[in-house]
């Protein structure tokens, strides 16, 4: 198969396509289970751990893993 081509823009997000992050709240007793699925590398340990909203791409794969359901989008 030859390549696709660029990206066709993604349909279904807000107005201005801007993705919101997700964030992590008080909840999380940092397991480091969601730093491990990152695929931005976006997640820093700590407590609670946090979410670089400038790196995160909103993908959701933190949050499937989360024990603590602490992780929700912005
Ligand atoms: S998976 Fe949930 S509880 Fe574990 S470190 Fe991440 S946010 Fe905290
Ligand atoms: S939503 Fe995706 S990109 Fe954002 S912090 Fe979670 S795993 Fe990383």
């Amino acid at each position: 198969m030859p390549p696709t081509g660029p990206a066709k823009p993604i349909r279904g997000l807000p107005e201005k396509e801007i993705f919101m992050a997700h964030v992590i709240s008080p909840a999380c007793v940092s397991c480091g289970a969601c730093k491990d699925e990152c695929p931005v590398n976006a997640i820093s340990e700590g407590s609670p751990y946090t979410i670089d909203s400038g790196t995160c791409v909103d993908c959701g794969a933190c949050a499937n893993v989360c024990p603590q359901s602490a992780i929700a989008p912005e």
